[in-house]
């Protein structure tokens, strides 16, 4: 189980391994706001178990960094399909995998945002190698944008009951409606 870690103003941040949400508010950088299940023993204390916890200090986190684009997001973006012959990941065929393609390659000036990667098979993006879309003859399916929910909908996904009331409660209903039927 992995414990939410909220901002001092409540906004969900991320999710954290609970002996790292432990260390925190053993160190008083954390208050525990829900605890959940037996509590954890750490050093010669005995912590109830964070479910959620609240960052004492605000923290500013980086629009870039908050949207990282990790492989999780990027696939779950793409629909776990190759963008350019559209397999999904079940009709792959063995040795084939999902992959990071860049539209224009990283060796050509091309960056590592949303709007340049996209999830690709391992035959369509070797095929492609270093070559820009027009010069492959390569496209892809739909254009690669920032995608909304996707960092939520991965977290949503391993959230406790206790947990998802507070996205809920932040984001509202609707969005915790959304972000689960994703
Ligand atoms: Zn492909």
């Amino acid at each position: 189980m992995r414990c939410l870690a909220l901002n001092a103003s409540f906004e969900p941040l991320t999710m954290v391994p609970v002996r790292r949400a432990v260390r925190l508010v053993i160190d008083g950088k954390a208050e525990i706001v829900e605890a959940e299940g037996t509590s954890v023993r750490s050093e010669r204390l005995a912590v109830p178990r964070p479910a959620v916890i609240r960052l004492v200090k605000f923290v500013h986190v980086p629009r870039r960094f908050r949207r990282q684009v990790t492989n999780i997001f990027l696939f779950a973006r793409d629909g776990y399909r190759c963008q350019f012959c559209g397999r999904s990941q079940h009709d792959l065929r063995h040795r084939e995998c999902l992959t990071r393609d860049h539209l224009i390659p990283l060796s050509r000036g091309g960056h590592n945002g949303w709007s340049n990667v996209l999830t690709a098979c391992s035959t369509c993006n070797t095929r492609k190698g270093n070559l820009l879309p027009e010069e492959a003859g390569m496209h892809p399916l739909r254009a690669p944008v920032e995608p909304h929910f996707v960092h939520l909908a991965w977290a949503v996904r391993r959230l406790t009951r206790i947990q998802s009331r507070y996205i809920k409660t932040f984001y509202g209903a609707d969005v915790l409606r959304t972000l689960e039927g994703l």
